[in-house]
């Protein structure tokens, strides 16, 4: 049997009291059969979040084409895009009032555009819609794609681009089998050129097995490609058949990522162990262009 780590006293793993709002969202969810990662990965933030009207939906169905060991996310051939979801997403965006969301999806290689036009068509549907929520992308990264992804993500583009790079280089072997460092940091940068205006963002998980070295290094070839914001936060091993959680990272450890980063230059910095990559997202967003 695999030895595990003990989890340290700062690792909190359950979901603070849920708060009426909270159940009203739920319900909401489950009538309009939406997936929400907050619900699905059963995060811990999740009562923080929807009390303050922020989500992450998971669109383009439950089944990814790769299969990253550290995730808990299906994989298999994926179903058929549903041409009604960009709508249906965007109306319950509406009904829930919510000002910040985050949308993201399963990486979908067997599209021929990756998924890019269904992206760009749930942010026009909820522009349509809710044109004060602020909507923040965290895509997929668009593999042998990403010319025809850019120009289709040009015609709505969303308030955030998120991409994780999720681990350094080193482990991208064992942890995102079928990604490539250079590439995703590519699809940063190049958003970043054609709208400068537009945070761009990212984030990795640590315990992997990487080095305190190694994250500053993932930090500054963030930077040295533009990128705006940054998350960083501990991985936990959704069961025993993912990657094992190879170290806790103290709460000193990411206090030294977090002035890191700002030295580094980033506008914004989310790290601590219970950081996910949408957590705090609404404040993130505020944080860039309006100082
Ligand atoms: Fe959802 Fe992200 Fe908040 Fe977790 S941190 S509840 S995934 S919005
Ligand atoms: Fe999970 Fe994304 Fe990897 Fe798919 S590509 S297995 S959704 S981390």
């Amino acid at each position: 049997p695999m030895e595990r780590l003990p989890k340290p006293d700062w690792i909190r793993v359950k979901a603070g009291s849920p708060t009426t709002r909270f159940y009203e969202i739920k319900d909401i969810l489950r009538a309009n059969k939406l997936v929400t990662v907050c619900e699905e990965a059963s995060c811990p933030n999740i009562g923080e979040c929807f009390g303050k009207g922020t989500a992450t939906f998971m669109i383009m169905g439950d089944k990814c084409t790769r299969r990253c060991p550290f995730c808990d996310v299906g994989h298999g051939r994926p179903d058929p895009l549903d041409v009604n979801e960009p709508l249906n997403l965007a109306k319950t965006i509406a009904d829930l009032k919510l000002s910040y969301v985050v949308i993201t999806s399963v990486d979908r290689d067997d599209l021929r555009d990756g998924g890019a036009a269904h992206f760009a068509e749930c942010i026009s549907k909820i522009r349509e819609l809710s044109p004060l929520t602020r909507i923040e992308i965290l895509t997929p990264d668009f593999r042998g794609r990403m010319d025809r992804a850019l120009e289709i993500l040009n015609m709505a583009p969303p308030d955030v681009m998120n991409h994780n790079l999720e681990t350094a280089p080193r482990l991208y072997k064992e942890a995102r089998p079928g990604s490539d460092y250079e590439y995703s940091l590519n699809l940063l940068k190049r958003f970043k050129e054609q709208h400068p205006a537009v945070p761009t963002k990212s984030g990795i998980m640590v315990g992997l097995g990487e080095t305190d070295e190694e994250v500053l290094q993932v930090m500054r070839d963030m930077r040295a490609h533009n990128v705006d914001m940054l998350t960083i936060g501990q991985y936990l091993a959704p069961s025993g058949h993912h990657l094992p959680v190879r170290r806790y990272v103290h709460p000193d450890v990411f206090k030294m990522y977090e002035e890191e980063a700002y030295k580094m230059g980033f506008a914004h910095a989310a790290v601590g162990a219970m950081v996910r990559s949408s957590y705090h997202a609404d404040q993130q967003a505020h944080g860039v262009g309006t100082d």
